[in-house]
């Protein structure tokens, strides 16, 4: 039911793969016709010019025409968004580099982007009377959505991999979630949350599962956007895992160059999907190792949220690649590691080892030559490495 508070422009709901129209005023997880992610759609023609921006909030609801919720009461939220946009000008000195930025989305509540999708799922859940939500995670998701749910009043289950860092687990804890942990990956997780959700109780808030993290997700794209007063970089780089930023950042491009926001004419950024060696299921389908993500096998990395094996949204990601004509690339453990060094002791930032992983990619390209050091590069630090001492205590020095 619309209400009179209704801003939101969101006008149904459509499957990733064949484009069947869903309806949006209930409850989804993937698309009843391919089992795929459902993306959302928005009537763009009657949102406002990019000027009504000016004075709102300073968090990811300031673009609420562009979001999916109907009612504003049902909104959940700690405040998350509108994260700095930082130069880096000593990393750039050091490297010759003209234009550097790093987004640092550790600056999120609960220390990562993971609080825009959440918030917005969160508040979706809601609105359309879920009793509770179930995840499976590689650790900060667990997080933002146990913190989201307490704030809801709602309950939550998070399901992660018993090496998870204790942090992750403690802080679910403290939100009052049930936590539960289980050998292996985020993979096996996700089957022990089907096994615990048999009879659907509980929401399943599972990367692209369900079609509204994503919609918070994007909302990156229209911030980096806007802190530029609307020129885009030349390239961004993202680690991805299952990819809710790499596809919702790509959307939101998208939209804005429907709506006006960016001239429909602008060049959009090449995009970059940043991996981790032990677990890189895109990097081996886009170099034709393997037809696709479904038997990959991955293994942990200290870089946890990048341990996403056979992620549900491999097609879209590889979409975002093959549009944005970007690429995907591995970075080992022990490199995270000199990239959080260089961040920390350059431009004091201590970012998660995923953010880490972004910068030494920029490396690799910049000496192969696929980056170029004229051009303007944004990093997205995706968390604050606070939480993953256990993985790097003690390694501040080679
Ligand atoms: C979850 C996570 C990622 C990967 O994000 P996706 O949206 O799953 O691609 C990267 N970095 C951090 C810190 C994360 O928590
Ligand atoms: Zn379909």
């Amino acid at each position: 039911m619309l209400t009179a508070t209704t801003t939101s422009r969101l006008s149904g709901l459509h499957c990733s793969r064949c484009r069947t129209p869903h309806e949006a005023a209930r409850l989804h997880t993937v698309s009843a016709c391919c089992a795929a992610p459902l993306l959302a759609d928005y009537d763009l023609s009657t949102a406002p010019p990019r000027s009504a921006l000016a004075g709102r909030e300073a968090s990811m609801w300031r673009y609420h025409e562009l979001l999916p919720l109907q009612d504003e009461a049902h909104r959940v939220s700690l405040g998350e968004g509108m994260t700095p946009l930082l130069p880096l000008p000593r990393l750039a000195a050091r490297y010759g580099l003209r234009a550097v930025q790093l987004k640092d989305e550790g600056q999120n509540p609960t220390g990562s982007f993971k609080a825009r999708g959440l918030s917005m799922a969160v508040s979706m859940a809601r609105e359309l009377g879920a009793a509770g939500c179930i995840i499976p995670t590689a650790g900060n998701a667990g997080v933002a959505l146990a913190a989201y749910c307490a704030r809801a009043g709602l309950p939550a289950t998070v399901v992660m991999p018993r090496h998870t860092p204790a942090a992750f687990q403690e802080e679910c804890r403290w939100y009052g979630a049930e936590v539960e942990l289980v050998d292996g990956l985020i993979n096996d997780c996700a089957a022990r949350v089907r096994q615990l959700n048999v009879a659907g109780q509980l929401l399943d808030v599972s990367t692209l599962k369900e079609p509204y993290r994503i919609e918070g997700k994007k909302t990156m794209g229209y911030e980096l956007a806007e802190q530029n007063d609307w020129r885009l970089p030349d390239v961004i780089l993202y680690p991805a895992g299952g990819g809710t930023g790499l596809i919702g950042i790509w959307k939101a491009l998208r939209e804005m160059q429907a709506l006006g926001w960016l001239p429909r004419e602008a060049k959009l950024p090449r995009m970059v999907a940043v991996q981790a060696q032990s677990c890189c299921p895109l990097v081996e389908t886009l170099a034709g190792r393997q037809p696709d993500c479904r038997h990959y096998q991955g293994r942990p990395t200290i870089a946890n949220g990048l341990a996403v094996p056979r992620p549900l949204g491999e097609a879209l990601m590889l979409q975002v690649l093959a549009e944005s004509n970007g690429t995907a690339l591995a970075i080992s453990d022990e490199d995270m590691l000199t990239g959080m060094r260089e961040l920390a002791r350059l431009e004091g930032l201590f970012v998660a080892p995923e953010g880490a992983a972004v910068w030494m990619a920029a490396r690799q390209l910049l000496t192969a030559g696929w980056l170029r050091p004229d051009e303007d590069i944004l990093l997205l630090n995706t968390g604050s490495a606070q939480k993953y001492l256990a993985n790097v205590q003690g390694r501040h020095a080679d």
